[in-house]
């Protein structure tokens, strides 16, 4: 085995099981990392030296731990910060000097623990238990380490890793092999503090009825620093202490918190500038005095000014925007009234984010984003516990303190893309956050203490409503933003993003003129989407060149925006949407499909030769898809007498059916009709229509069920240019949400059973 560099550490013990962060300016230690560090194992040997002067083989202990480098930076100070884990306690021989360094041999040290080990184990937890109830500077956070430790041993070196003593006496410990006699140790020296403890208390009690409240606090402060002169600690923390003080006598926040603050605040006084919880209790001070515990912003109470913000912002909506009116409304008439929890699903670009930005504004609240998208720990909600290395508050207070107020419209993005693992299912975390039941008492991990959200108003988005975990949905008051047709597109363009797009680049109306056709070009030819960010997107490019150019050429400074000026800034056309050919063909039929960028068709392709009477898939769809094509199968060789098939000709035959265009989510149940079509038009060798599409699931009695997504499906069938649309009757209620000028050039049947198409198409 190779000979383990050694570093040698003057200040500070580390432990098996333990973690320290130590930061260094010295050249030497600094190399000895970086060679650590390159290793693949990143191990090494810390020891505390007998003699601190006397850095030379003989004052090599006879153990020390065998660590690992867990993390290594710079620091803008000039210093690498390094935190290194403990592993285990090892002996160590044949020591040399290699260059600069140290190199070691080592062994590990192994301990027998019998009875009187047990007997010890529990003595000391319990002289544990006693002491942390007792000494005022020790926190909990040693308890919550107790689970999973099982042997004397581990428990020491816990113990002893948390205990406040000196360095001198907190470096025997690593040289101690024998648990007990380190139990022992570890009991006198608790009891020496508690004894030291008691005493204090015993002088504070007598010091009381003498000195009034602010006496009483110069008087403590002034033992702790003598305290710490007597530990050894020379920095001086003083003007830094009195800062803090003060914010925490300013913070509005109720007497328990500012309590606990002030509690850490004295604990942050007491440690040594050593010590490795110096920065976290440091850390949690700033969070507990910046957070808004008590910050008010007053709503807006003028229903038209709320009204005409959320209208000069954004185009229709007004599903949404009726309901913060509502709200303000109700509120005006009540004291108290609970926020509302929104939930604005619908596909990207819709405006579901700038709309709740834009609400926050109308109604004079500060506003907090955050993205759940893609999280799988609870963590990233409710925080670490503190004492977890590196630990931070959950995004929701951390969102709190960006916004600064208690009342903020907090936008939680992207709720429907959260997913589950071993790290904890977030959407609960979320449960807590969103139910107004708990929420006035929301408890972070972090900040330990329960903070208010009960006047947040909460809005979240989601592109699907059923991807939105279903615990969670029963909370939210869900309201469905579906895409835009190309004519409201249009009216979005022209109310709305032209002149925001004009503004921004300092140009006028009367410079550049742009009319229907060139936006309706823009929105049929360079855009492919439900909403229009992609929309504003191109108006700003072509903007931004209308402006270089005027600056280039001073001659030209007016524009009329047309075809051609559209393709000489943005280049050719992009997109064309499913064009659908009309020639007639045998078993292809169209659907209808709700993608993100709205709906379009989807044709589905279906063939069969000589084989083992297999049914072979392709298009990557989806499991539901799958079962649907075998489910439309099984019901056509169930019924052949009925759709007039002879059952020989499609025996001992592989069928094959295929759905092209790659950019469509192909699941569901919704292409189950349209595969029931198209196979029986392979089999009955007959065309269907290309100018008819169709949507709906089916069962495998044939009954027709309703689907989702119906707006956006037609809307893209009517682009695509169908001229006749097959949808099922539970989904005629759907009808009244598709757009006037869709629906009339439009032909609708509406079936219950699959028999109803059969009728229509193949009699
Ligand atoms: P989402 O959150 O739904 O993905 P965004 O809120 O980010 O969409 O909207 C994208 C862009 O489109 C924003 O700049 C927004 O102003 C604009 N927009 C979307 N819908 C509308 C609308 N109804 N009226 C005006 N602008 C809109």
């Amino acid at each position: 085995m190779n000979k383990l560099l050694v570093l040698i550490i003057n200040d500070m013990v580390i432990f098996p099981n333990n973690e320290v962060r130590i930061e260094y300016d010295n050249n030497y230690d600094k190399q000895m990392v970086d060679i650590v560090d390159q290793i693949d194992d990143n191990l090494m040997i810390i020891v505390n030296p007998i003699d601190e002067g006397d850095i030379s083989l003989t004052s090599f202990p006879k153990y020390g731990v065998l660590g690992r480098l867990k993390l290594k930076m710079n620091v803008p100070n000039g210093k690498t910060r390094i935190v290194i884990e403990g592993i285990e306690r090892v002996a160590l021989s044949s020591i040399v000097e290699d260059g600069f360094y140290y190199r070691a041999d080592y062994e590990a040290v192994t301990v027998e623990e019998g009875e009187e080990a047990k007997s010890y184990f529990s003595i000391l937890i319990k002289s544990l238990e006693n002491y942390v109830a007792k000494v005022p500077y020790m926190g909990n956070a040693i308890m919550s380490q107790l689970h999973g430790i099982d042997c004397l041993d581990d428990l020491c070196d816990l113990i002893v890793s948390f205990l406040p003593i000196k360095y001198e006496d907190k470096k025997k410990y690593v040289v101690m092999i024998d648990p007990i006699a380190r139990a022992k140790a570890l009991m006198e020296d608790m009891n020496r503090d508690l004894k030291f403890v008691e005493l204090e208390q015993r002088i504070e009690n007598e010091v009381e009825k003498e000195l009034d409240d602010t006496q009483k606090e110069y008087f403590l402060r002034e033992k702790i620093k003598l305290m710490q002169k007597e530990l050894g600690d020379g920095n001086n923390k003083d003007s830094e202490i009195e800062t803090l003080s003060k914010k925490i006598s300013k913070l509005k926040c109720n007497a328990k918190i500012k309590e606990k603050i002030k509690r850490e605040l004295d604990r942050y006084e007491s440690l040594n500038s050593n010590s490795p919880e110096l920065g976290m209790v440091r850390e949690y001070l700033d969070w507990m005095i910046n957070l808004p515990w008590n910050n008010y912003t007053k709503d807006t109470d003028d229903l038209v000014k709320v009204k005409s913000i959320l209208d000069s912002s954004h185009y229709a909506l007004e599903e949404v925007k009726d309901r913060i009116l509502e709200y303000l409304a109700v509120k005006q008439n009540t004291n108290n009234l609970r926020s509302p929890i929104l939930c604005l699903v619908g596909p990207p670009g819709v405006g579901k984010t700038s709309l709740a930005l834009s609400i926050a504004k109308s109604l004079n609240r500060k506003a907090a984003k955050i993205s759940v998208g893609g999280i799988n720990d609870e963590a990233e909600i409710v925080g670490h516990r503190r004492t977890y290395i590196g630990a931070n508050p959950g995004r929701i207070i951390q969102g709190i303190r960006k916004a600064g107020t208690t009342n903020p419209v907090f936008i939680i993005d992207e709720i429907d893309k959260m997913t589950k693992d071993i790290k904890g299912d977030p959407a609960s975390s979320l449960l807590e956050v969103l139910d107004p039941e708990q929420n006035n008492k929301f408890s972070d991990h972090y900040i330990e203490e329960d903070f208010d959200l009960s006047k947040v108003m909460f809005i979240a988005t989601a592109n699907y409503v059923e991807q939105i975990p279903y615990e969670l949905r029963d909370r939210l008051e869900i309201i469905n933003i579906s895409s835009y047709t190309e004519y409201e597109k249009l009216d979005i363009a022209k109310q709305h993003l032209v002149p925001k797009e004009l503004e921004e680049h300092g140009l006028t109306p009367l410079q550049v003129q742009m009319d229907d056709e060139a936006i309706m070009t823009l929105i049929r030819y360079y855009t492919k989407e439900a909403g229009v960010r992609e929309l504003e997107r191109m108006i700003a490019t072509l903007f931004r060149k209308i402006v270089k150019s005027i600056l280039l050429n001073q001659d030209m400074v007016f524009y009329h925006i047309d075809e051609k000026l559209i393709e000489e800034f943005l280049g050719k056309k992009k997109y064309s949407y499913m064009e659908n050919d009309t020639s007639k063909e045998i078993g292809v039929v169209n659907g209808m499909a709700y993608t993100v960028f709205g709906g379009d068709i989807l044709p589905i392709e279906a063939t069969m030769f000589k084989g083992k009477g297999e049914l072979i898939l392709t298009g990557s769809l989806g499991d539901v898809m799958q079962e649907s094509c075998h489910i439309a199968l099984d019901y056509i060789k169930a019924n052949v007498d009925l759709f007039g098939i002879d059952p020989k000709s499609i025996d001992k035959q592989d069928i094959h059916v295929h759905v092209p265009e790659g950019a469509v989510n192909k699941d569901g149940p919704s292409a189950g009709i349209t595969m029931t079509t198209t196979l029986i038009s392979l089999f009955k060798n007959q065309c269907v229509d290309k100018s008819i599409a169709m949507t709906g699931e089916i069962t495998l009695r044939g009954r027709v069920l309703g689907i989702g997504g119906l707006k956006e499906k037609v809307i893209g069938a009517h682009r695509a240019n169908i001229k006749t649309v097959i949808i099922p009757k539970e989904n005629e209620k759907d009808l009244d949400e598709i757009p006037e000028e869709v629906r009339r050039d439009l032909q609708f049947i509406m079936v219950e059973n699959y028999v109803d198409i059969y009728k229509k198409l193949f009699q």
